[in-house]
């Protein structure tokens, strides 16, 4: 039997703790909220199970589909049993629809259709509130190699592909999502979360925003919203 021994690291939205198989970590999902951040706190009732679902549900998908993740089993509601992974120390965004830090970078109007998927990466450091870097700036802080950093540009629109086309079918379109990735046995390996915390989904039809940034902008209806998510993605 797996079980949890000491809590290794947490964070905003989730706690990791190690387990009796070094191989392996629980990551627990918890229904704190936070945004700017962490300027912003909150609750959101419910969330620590629907993103663990969510997750589960993708991670699976996006794993049939030839990408590697660290995702082995769900241990109960709110718990991952993961791979350990040697975390990058980068955030990798994707966008499909101009939105939230791009519109105010590029002066664009929100919704704008990118004709290509832009790719940021960002340096997760909170001292820094995560800058964005190019490629120069992560050679500076050896945050991953050249090759390290093509790879993850390229899993990142493999992954993009999939998605949208999951998300697609389910009446949501994807605007943007976050991914972070490890390294386990040299190979690069999709870690962390996929949810309504880390992607921007908005109803097909309505153009309805569907995920964090209910929250972020006290747009109410935060609940249902990820519960809805949950449906259309579980369907
Ligand atoms: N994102 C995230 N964690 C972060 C920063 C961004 O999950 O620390 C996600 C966010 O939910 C959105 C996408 O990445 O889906 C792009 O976020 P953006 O750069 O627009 O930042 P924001 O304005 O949302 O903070």
């Amino acid at each position: 039997m797996l079980t949890a021994t000491e809590l290794l690291y947490e964070g905003k939205a989730k706690k990791v703790y190690a387990t009796t198989d070094p191989r392996v970590v629980i990551v627990d999902f918890k229904d704190d909220a936070t945004a700017f951040n962490g300027e912003k706190k909150g609750q959101i009732a419910g969330k620590g199970e629907v993103n663990a679902a969510i997750t589960t549900r993708l991670m699976t998908y996006l794993e049939a589909h030839g990408i590697p993740t660290h995702f082995r089993e769900q241990l109960d509601a709110r718990r991952l049993v993961v791979s350990h992974l040697q975390m990058v120390p980068l955030e990798v965004v994707v966008r499909n629809r101009v939105a939230g830090s791009l519109e105010k970078r590029l002066g664009l109007a929100e919704g704008t259709v990118l004709d290509e998927p832009v790719i940021e990466l960002y340096y997760k450091n909170d001292a820094l509130g995560d800058p964005l870097l190019n490629d120069d700036h992560i050679r500076v802080l050896q945050a991953a190699s050249p090759a390290v950093v093509t790879q993850l540009k390229q899993q990142a629109r493999d992954i993009n592909r999939l998605l949208q086309n999951f998300f697609e079918e389910r009446g949501l379109i994807l605007v943007d999502f976050k991914l972070e990735f490890g390294i386990q046995e040299h190979a690069l390996v999709l870690g962390d979360e996929i949810s309504p915390d880390t992607c921007r989904l908005w109803d097909k039809e309505t153009l309805q925003k569907m995920d964090k940034d209910r929250f972020r902008r006290d747009l109410g209806g935060v609940e249902d919203a990820y519960q809805e998510v949950l449906k259309r993605v579980m369907s």
